[in-house]
């Protein structure tokens, strides 16, 4: 199923939202300086502290950074850059897609392009919409734009062609394996359980991993370095890791994933 024989692809994603998750493109007099600032720490230490990390374990990743937030951090976007990672396209406002006129929508998303373009020399080929929540005609308008592959689905547990496009890859995930249902927590909006125990975080992700590792699957981390990056929560995504390099697993970031799919898979020489 995957390259040289190994049995899963393991790919690690974190989502640089920054202010932008909070923001939304809404002036920025509405959104409290308390929350503003719990956005900022992603750019002051979670994005400081994963980027070394990876960097020891020789890990590839993928971000996907919205364009305000690329444009507000490009010394950060240049170091995810410089360390081979790749950077994907997470909206330009981190406004959610499903809430948008479709004349906005596509208005976003090419100054989202655009922003990142403009800082990495080339065309995002990968895409999350801002919380998993793409409209109707989202996938549709990648497929115009031009993208490989979408990340915004729940619908599997390995890639597959999305309905109502040309050939775009959809590399799911779910709420399980991203990092926000189980530890971010906000007064208002209310955000679910929240400040979980890295211990219950592991014991799922480990699980889940053993369940897509059996079946041949694409394991795929959502996590957000706002979340993910303070440290008790690193240590338990290292120790997660730890635990998957016990197994036959390829290591990859989304577009390689995509790229390996389409190459093999989708031409039928795959299994
Ligand atoms: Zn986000």
């Amino acid at each position: 199923m995957w390259p040289n024989g190994k049995k899963c692809a393991v790919v690690l994603t974190f989502d640089f939202d920054a202010e932008s998750l909070f923001v939304e493109g809404q002036p920025i007099e509405t959104v409290t300086p308390a929350k503003l600032s719990q956005g900022e720490y992603g750019a002051r230490v979670g994005v400081p502290r994963i980027l070394p990390w990876l960097k020891r374990e020789e890990l590839p990743a993928t971000f996907f950074i919205p364009g305000v937030t690329a444009e507000k951090y490009p010394h950060l976007a240049e170091r995810i850059m410089a360390q081979g990672l790749e950077i994907a396209h997470h909206g330009y406002t981190h406004a959610e897609p499903f809430s948008m006129t479709p004349a906005d929508e596509r208005e976003d998303l090419e100054k989202g392009i655009e922003a990142l373009q403009k800082l990495t020399g080339k065309k995002p080929l990968g895409y999350r919409a801002p919380s998993w929540a793409p409209s109707h005609q989202t996938l549709p308008l990648l497929d115009e734009y031009g993208f490989l592959y979408d990340a915004s689905l729940l619908g599997d547990e390995r890639p597959y062609v999305a309905a109502g496009t040309k050939g775009l890859i959809e590399i799911p995930s779910d709420w399980c394996l991203d990092d926000a249902p189980h530890y971010f927590f906000n007064f208002s909006p209310r955000y679910r359980t929240g400040l979980s125990a890295p211990s219950k975080v592991m014991e799922i992700w480990k699980a889940e991993f053993d369940g897509i590792y059996a079946d041949g699957g694409c394991y795929v981390l959502a996590m957000h370095p706002q979340i993910s990056g303070r440290s008790h929560r690193l240590q338990a995504l290292d120790e997660v890791v730890r635990y998957i390099r016990q197994h036959d697993v390829w290591f990859a970031t989304m577009e390689e994933v995509a790229l390996y799919w389409l190459q093999t898979q989708l031409s039928g020489r795959g299994n």
